[in-house]
């Protein structure tokens, strides 16, 4: 577990409260080569497959915003410590004032409900994407792993657990002051960032845009089983990259590992990231 990570934009503070780390399975990675198939093979434990479960506290004058919140215990052991690292960064979950979810895949909703359906930032008023609260809204959801009624029972969760506080919005509609929101479809119909612009500095989150860092950096073709709509997800990725690349802005995401916060630039064929 990394320590507390945070910069400034302007008078924004962000901090990245890593909730854990899960190893991916090769699996679940699409449009791979053969080679890297087989290295991912000969080395199950690989750090290529390695992902990152990321939120982000967000504080400015007596705001504090929560960007995502996790899993809780729902993917294993190396998640759920999300709690530890409020408690470290000073916060308790009663002083949230606001809650942002990029989308309601379960890596990102389930710590903010308890094991029995409650809320767990009980004071935050709750922004979600518009077309999210939608999409996981419907009813005809398959009996499958990803994407399906699972995932879809807990984000109905929740909406239920947070109703009467859960306000809707869409593509750069404010957040809090100073914070906006970005859309980003494709890994969901709803999926979005978020970007802080304040006194001529930058920030941008680019969620779940990237799960493996170690791979779809170098080939952003390469995409994942998690995706409602792959083939939108594949150009929402290029064309984020190319532009955070172009305006060289500060990014970091739901799913990124060390360094937190840098800078996406060009690298032989595709991208690296740094500080
Ligand atoms: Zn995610």
């Amino acid at each position: 577990m990394s320590d507390l990570n945070n910069v400034k934009i302007g008078n924004v503070k962000v901090t990245v409260l890593e909730d854990g780390y899960l190893n991916l399975p090769k699996e679940v990675l699409k449009n791979i080569s053969p080679e890297l198939e087989k290295t991912l093979t000969d080395n199950a434990e690989s750090d290529l497959v390695l992902s990152n479960i990321n939120t982000f506290l967000v504080e400015q004058n007596d705001q504090k915003l929560l960007v995502d919140a996790g899993c809780r215990d729902i993917f294993g052991p190396t998640c759920g410590f999300l709690p530890k690292q409020l408690e470290k960064a000073g916060t308790k979950p009663e002083e949230i004032t606001d809650l942002f979810f990029t989308h309601l895949h379960p890596d990102h909703v389930g710590g903010a409900i308890n094991e029995d359906g409650n809320p767990v930032f009980v004071n935050a008023s709750v922004k979600i994407p518009e077309k999210e609260i939608d999409f996981w809204n419907k009813d005809n959801f398959q009996d499958i792993d990803i994407n399906g009624k699972g995932f879809a029972d807990l984000a109905k969760s929740l909406l239920k657990a947070y109703d009467g506080k859960i306000i809707p919005i869409s593509n750069e509609d404010e957040i809090i002051k100073n914070v906006h929101t970005v859309d980003l479809p494709g890994h969901t119909p709803g999926h979005s960032g978020f970007r802080i612009d304040d006194s001529n500095e930058s920030f941008i989150n680019l969620g779940d845009i990237l799960h493996v860092p170690n791979i779809q950096l170098e080939n952003p073709n390469i995409s994942l089983l998690f995706d409602v709509d792959m083939e939108q997800g594949l150009k929402t990725r290029k064309m984020l990259f190319d532009m955070v690349s172009t305006d060289k802005l500060m990014c970091s995401g739901g799913h990124m590992l060390a360094p937190k916060f840098g800078f996406i630039e060009k690298f032989g064929t595709g991208y690296k990231f740094s500080e």
